[in-house]
């Protein structure tokens, strides 16, 4: 019998590329813990999003609590640092760590996250928090860096083939604030 591995989800466009890899090897199910992302309408879309590609894939979703207070609490210190700086490597901690208490207390053999596909986020750093949690919770990490052999690029073509929505922001107020201001600059220089 293939392993089991929980896997952390973040969003659609991505679960829909590293589950189709995953399942190749293991048996997948997807965990949709994403209490950073802001605003609340954004976090439906992106989870419902998610349910869509479960059920066609399909694999099994389970879905976290959206606990964005909990997250704010934990980031506000870092809310001035720039994408992929400290508050990110928080970020990344706080959702690991709930996807591997969950592995380990439901008896999976490996963790995941599908993070590492994306080239605003850091796999090196995504593997150093999830080998640590490995320790914590006594299961093993599955590292990955997902992006490479154009694995981005791939998922970019494979989410528009299913007509799925991609986001044009990482998640929280904060990238939401700066995504705003991008588009500002934008359209004021016509
Ligand atoms: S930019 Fe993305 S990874 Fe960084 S803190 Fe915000 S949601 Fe998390």
């Amino acid at each position: 019998m293939k392993p089991s591995i929980l896997v952390h989800i973040c969003c659609a466009p991505d679960a829909l590329y590293v589950m189709k890899l995953l399942k190749e090897r293991y048996r997948v199910t997807g965990y949709f813990y994403n209490p950073n992302i802001y605003p609340g309408k954004e976090y439906q879309l992106r989870l419902e999003e998610t349910r869509k590609v479960a059920q066609s894939m399909p694999f099994d979703l389970l879905e976290g609590d959206y606990d964005a207070s909990f997250w704010l609490a934990k980031t506000k210190r870092f809310k001035k640092e720039p994408e992929k700086g400290l508050r990110c490597d928080i970020c990344y901690a706080l959702r690991l760590d709930r996807t591997a208490r969950r592995a380990s207390s439901e008896g999976y053999d490996y963790f995941t996250t599908v993070m590492s596909l994306s080239p605003w986020k850091k796999a090196a750093v995504l593997n150093r928090i999830g080998r640590m949690l490995g320790n914590k919770y006594k299961i093993s990490f599955f590292e990955s860096d997902f992006k490479k052999k154009d694995g981005f690029k791939k998922s970019v073509e494979l989410s528009l083939r299913f007509g799925l929505y991609r986001q044009n922001y990482c998640g929280c107020i904060y990238s939401f604030q700066e995504m705003e201001k991008r588009r500002k600059v934008k359209k004021d220089r016509g």
